[in-house]
């Protein structure tokens, strides 16, 4: 069997142990882990935030300082960015959520490594499962790889991914180093507002 193949029976596997459980089980078991490295540095994990109920489920990269500190995703300045983000698509509080692809802060703020990603994505199946969202929202090429490794999805377009809709935007960090994304990440988003109104 090609080792692709074994590793994505691995996560699905671990992953429906993980959703047998529920949400708060979950939480526990990853706020217990030590699957990778990165639990080592981490001072708290950063699990997710928003509904339990989305019609939007947001998928960023990783945990920064100030999540690190605080053990909330995006509640630095990426989190006002996707606040803005998220106002203008027109979404309540109680239609979305975000949580990452890894749930402990890399050193120095490093991307994830690819064994990284790949010991924390029970998880990230685990809560995408619980979550159960109409769509899915790839936040910058981290997620992509972390979600869907075999695809390389194009910036706005939607794609089907195993019966699930998947539509990949900038990263809320992307849009402040390089502000004319603004733009472009408004005009993708209003191409696309039929996927959650
Ligand atoms: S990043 Fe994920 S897999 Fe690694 S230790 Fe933290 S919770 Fe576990």
């Amino acid at each position: 069997m090609p080792d692709g193949k074994k590793d994505s029976e691995d996560f699905e596997a671990r992953a429906k142990e993980l959703v047998d459980a529920g949400y708060e089980a979950v939480e526990k078991a990853i706020i217990a882990c030590t699957r990778c490295p990165l639990h080592e540095t981490a001072t708290n994990r950063v699990i997710g935030k928003g509904s339990r109920t989305p019609k939007v489920l947001f998928i960023g990269e990783a945990p920064g300082k100030n999540e690190d500190e605080k053990g909330i995703p995006f509640c630095g300045r990426a989190g006002k960015e996707l606040d803005k983000m998220v106002e203008y698509m027109g979404l309540s509080e109680k239609d979305w959520a975000v949580i990452n692809t890894v749930k402990c802060r890399p050193p120095e703020n490093r991307n994830p490594k690819k064994t990284e990603l790949e010991s924390c994505k029970p998880f990230l199946l685990a809560q995408i499962t619980l979550l159960d969202p109409n769509l899915i929202i790839l936040l910058g090429n981290t997620a992509e790889k972390a979600y869907c490794p075999e695809k390389k999805l194009e910036w706005g377009v939607p794609e089907n991914v195993e019966g699930q809709t998947v539509l990949k935007l900038f990263h809320p960090a992307a849009l402040i180093y390089t502000r004319s994304r603004t733009g472009t990440q408004h005009e993708l988003i209003d191409r696309n507002r039929g996927l959650w109104e």
